[in-house]
């Protein structure tokens, strides 16, 4: 059992529901965007950018909406963003065989349109991810990788 207090839950359940409704409830890199068969829980997941153990806050400058999938990819440095919310995939995807990572045709890695594509971003440009929490995130898990 953690050791995460009462008031802690509710401050990430607040960062949670924060960052998924300004994401209109849409992975920011593939737009998944299902829930439940009850309709009450939606698939995607609220990221944090700089991760809590390296002092990333609760704030929504520091969350993306990712599925789970995009979620552990982003975790592990399999991809990162540049400031302008472009997405970098690690540069390892190109000494991999063609079909690491397929799901039937789909390649989660590959169709994530680096150079090309940016993320789906919030309506509102107060809850874009903040320059600073990108950066963090590129030179802490993408260099690493490379
Ligand atoms: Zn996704």
């Amino acid at each position: 059992m953690s050791k995460l207090t009462k008031e802690s839950l509710l401050r990430i359940r607040g960062f949670r529901l924060a960052v998924i409704e300004a994401y209109n409830c849409k992975c920011s890199i593939c737009g998944l965007q299902i829930n439940s068969p009850n309709t009450l829980t939606w698939e995607v997941e609220a990221a944090h950018i700089v991760p809590h153990h390296s002092m990333g806050k609760d704030d929504i400058w520091n969350g993306l909406a990712l599925c789970h999938l995009h979620h552990w990819a982003f975790d592990v440095g399999w991809f990162t963003l540049q400031d302008n919310f472009k997405i970098i995939v690690s540069n390892k995807i190109n000494s991999l065989p063609s079909d690491y990572g397929l799901i039937g045709d789909y390649n989660f890695l590959l169709s994530m349109n680096q150079n090309t594509n940016r993320i789906i971003l919030p309506d509102k440009e107060e809850y874009y991810p903040h320059p600073n929490a990108i950066r963090w995130h590129r030179e802490n898990f993408l260099l690493l990788n490379l």
